[in-house]
């Protein structure tokens, strides 16, 4: 996964300028059909440039650094840490839209665990680059397998696509599910059965509105 990061973080160093960032924005618009110099979309490809820096800002975070707090003092505690309902955004990496939803993510610790805030970092971090669903949720699933080396990591996403909604078959209401169990999240089915009653069966299903 490292590799997979280091890859993804190449793109970055051959970045292109804001200047030609915001003319390609430029040429966008005169391929949607309109005029960019008009005086309603002058500021535009500005505005898009900086919305870009925000909307892909997970390509410059390290979510191995995001996690490298781990705290061991736990009192004993061994019982499934779950953090649900975290919304997210990411992007489609095949259409440049939203993909909007919400990730719970669960882990058994093994004498380690991490603040909440950043299993809720960590999620944003994978979300805000271009992404399939899948992937992010393997990605999310690995680095928290890897770093705090618990008894198991479980971890589900829902969300809404809007390239599934707003072109293509045009399907709006319809909402992806991907899942990734590691260690006792596959193997012991009472663990997997706890974590999904934890994040409720309403759980699934609806969706913020998009
Ligand atoms: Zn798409």
């Amino acid at each position: 996964m490292n590799q997979r990061d280091s890859n993804d973080n190449l793109s970055i160093r051959e970045r292109p300028t804001k200047a030609e960032a915001e003319e390609a924005v430029r040429t966008l618009i005169r391929w949607a059909g309109d005029d960019p110099l008009r005086e309603g979309l002058i500021e535009t490809p500005a505005r898009v440039a900086r919305a870009y820096t925000e909307f892909f800002s997970g390509y410059v975070s390290d979510p191995m650094q995001i996690l490298a707090t781990t705290f061991s003092e736990v009192d004993g505690y061994d019982e499934m840490v779950v953090l649900k309902d975290i919304r997210f955004e990411s992007y489609c990496e095949h259409h440049m839209v939203p993909i909007i939803g919400r990730a719970h993510v669960a882990y058994l610790p093994d004498h380690r665990v991490v603040g909440i805030s950043k299993l809720a970092r960590l999620v944003d971090t994978y979300a805000k680059r271009l992404q399939i669903q899948e992937k992010m949720t393997v990605q999310i699933a690995d680095a928290l397998n890897t770093v705090l080396q618990p008894k198991g990591v479980g971890v589900i996403l829902e969300a809404a696509h809007q390239c599934m909604s707003t072109r293509g078959v045009h399907k709006p209401g319809t909402s992806l599910v991907t899942s990734r169990m590691l260690g006792s999240f596959r193997d012991d089915p009472s663990t997997r059965r706890e974590f999904l009653s934890i994040i409720g069966n309403g759980a699934i299903g609806q969706l913020p509105n998009t």
